[in-house]
């Protein structure tokens, strides 16, 4: 059976490699950009770079921004006693579209996964006790998913945390298991960040 010439082939396993995207996926959009106009695909292209280019890490809470530090970390009208810890930037939009959170948060980057090879040094976890010694965090809250990873991560942080003085509380129960913050529903979300209980 004859494969696509190269370069489209080259562009399905280029887009076969991100994330949540299959190869029946890669090669439905890559069907459609090589039918596309040069101006929209160089639109595509340009956003890409640009993005890339511009977006970097918040130096204070590690999700992604333009300006360093985020606006989340410099809005003074939000209490940084509060350190809302998860485990991925996405998880960072998923609770504020909750409206029900006016603290800050600390992106891990991931969790601890011996198997994987990722341990506390491949974490943001210095980083976070940094911010708790530093500051006035009275309240750390563990809203990491609810996999085997992410519990036992969060058994991991309340025991440094709780050693510092800290109230280390986590999400209520009645996410899904095993799935993600960032596909949970808003109302669920915010209930369990609400009815968070300690650790
Ligand atoms: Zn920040």
């Amino acid at each position: 059976m004859a494969g696509f010439p190269p370069a489209l082939d080259r562009l399905v396993q280029t887009l076969g490699r991100l994330p949540g995207i299959g190869r029946k996926s890669a090669t439905r959009i890559a069907l459609k950009l090589v039918s596309s106009s040069e101006a929209e695909c160089r639109e595509l292209a340009d956003s890409i770079v640009d993005a890339r280019s511009r977006t970097v890490r918040c130096s204070e809470c590690g999700s992604f921004t333009e300006d360093d530090p985020c606006s989340i970390c410099t809005d003074t009208r939000r209490d940084p006693s509060v350190i809302c810890v998860v485990e991925r930037a996405s998880d960072v939009l998923a609770l504020e579209r909750t409206g029900r959170f006016r603290g800050r948060y600390h992106v891990l980057g991931g969790v601890l996964s011996p198997l994987d090879g990722i341990g506390p040094e491949n974490l943001r976890i210095d980083s976070l006790l940094a911010r708790v010694t530093s500051r006035q965090v009275t309240e750390v809250i563990l809203a990491l998913n609810p996999t085997a990873e992410g519990e036992a991560t969060a058994l991991y942080l309340a025991r440094i945390l709780g050693s510092r003085g800290v109230t280390v509380s986590k999400l209520a129960s009645g996410l899904p298991v095993g799935g993600d913050l960032d596909l949970a529903d808003e109302l669920t979300l915010g209930t369990a960040l609400e009815e968070r209980r300690a650790f």
